[in-house]
């Protein structure tokens, strides 16, 4: 099997019906773009920058961060490379970021809302990543939004910045997407409103769906509701699709559920059109995609959405359309 993947390596990801889609990878750090290479991934769908942070004693400088995001972008050449800008809290702690200990975290000071209640620190990545878009095709996204204030305002800040650099004579990229990752309920049900806005969705499951299932993605005492094909989930996924390509805009996943075999079908169905995962899903994620017709996954998804009631009835359903 690894061989069939191998000749794979190459070439671009279409369906048995000629469709293109995108097949990405997530990476947390440059050192990540060897797996992306060998796995011939077309982009970087999620670069979780939150890494740089953790892996150091204090706050990154400007010039850190630069490095790091123009080795991404060189490294990828002409593919495109989504940044998220810093998703710390939650799980994720910085020593030198003195959080209130909180009684939810997941629910908590986290992602965005640190970054616009600390300008300063946010306006650092901004600019580092605004100077290193003129070395590739940077698209940067925003983690954790529920509210279009949140991202209109984070999107002012971007521009702000911007407009800073080239008065200083800075080089930045013209062709410049921004977008959001859609990892809140509010977010995904009024995705319509946000489509408008922004240049790009990607869906963000992991946390998607713990919050649409009020089920922590790390209490294995409750996992048995962490349910990627409960159709309620498949059914925000739909509404956030739907809502981007009404007005002219892609929608992506990045969540674990992109290179989930199960949930492929389905969303290939849905009209996903970019999908990220781990480097080491692409190639067998390519070769399940080949052998996939998008008009017959548009029927599964159809029916997955309105006529089952649960998960298990959704999973019964990719088993037969797909064997
Ligand atoms: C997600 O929530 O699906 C996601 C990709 O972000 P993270 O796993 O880093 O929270
Ligand atoms: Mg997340």
């Amino acid at each position: 099997q690894r061989a069939e993947w191998d000749k794979l390596k190459n070439e671009e990801t279409v369906t048995a019906d000629g469709k293109h889609v995108e097949l990405a990878a997530n990476i947390g750090t440059p050192k990540d773009l060897d797996g992306v290479n060998n796995n011939g991934a077309e982009a970087v769908g999620l670069y979780r920058t939150e890494f740089l942070y953790m892996d150091s004693n204090e706050f990154p400088t400007e010039e850190d961060q630069f490095q790091a995001y123009k080795a991404v972008l060189e490294g990828m050449g002409d593919r495109p490379v989504v940044v998220r800008t810093m998703d710390i809290g939650g799980d994720k702690e910085l020593p030198y970021l003195d959080l209130p200990k909180e009684m939810n975290p997941f629910l908590g000071y986290r992602a965005i809302r640190i970054c616009l209640a600390e300008p300063d620190m946010f306006r650092t990545q901004l600019r580092a990543l605004l100077r290193a878009s003129a070395y590739g095709t940077l698209r940067i996204m925003f983690p954790m939004i529920a509210t279009l204030k949140e991202f209109r305002e984070a999107k002012a800040m971007l521009m702000e910045e911007k407009e800073k650099l080239v008065n200083e004579g800075v080089e930045v990229s013209e062709d410049l997407q921004i977008g959001i990752m859609i990892e809140i309920p509010a977010a995904a049900v009024l995705a319509d409103k946000f489509a408008k806005e922004v240049d790009f969705f990607s869906i963000g499951t992991n946390d998607l769906i713990q919050y649409t299932m009020a089920a922590d993605r790390m209490n294995q005492q409750v996992s048995y509701l962490y349910q990627p094909y409960n159709p309620s989930i498949l059914r925000l996924v739909k509404n956030v699709i739907d809502a981007a390509h009404h007005e002219g805009k892609w929608a992506g996943m990045c969540g674990e559920m992109a290179g989930d075999q199960t949930a492929v079908p389905l969303l290939l169905g849905l009209g996903l059109d970019e999908f990220s995962m781990s480097a080491s899903s692409i190639l067998k994620t390519r070769s399940l995609m080949k052998r996939l017709s998008t008009k017959d996954m548009a029927e599964l998804a159809d029916k997955a959405i309105n006529e089952c009631d649960t998960a298990d009835e959704v999973v019964a359903l990719v088993e037969e359309y797909t064997k």
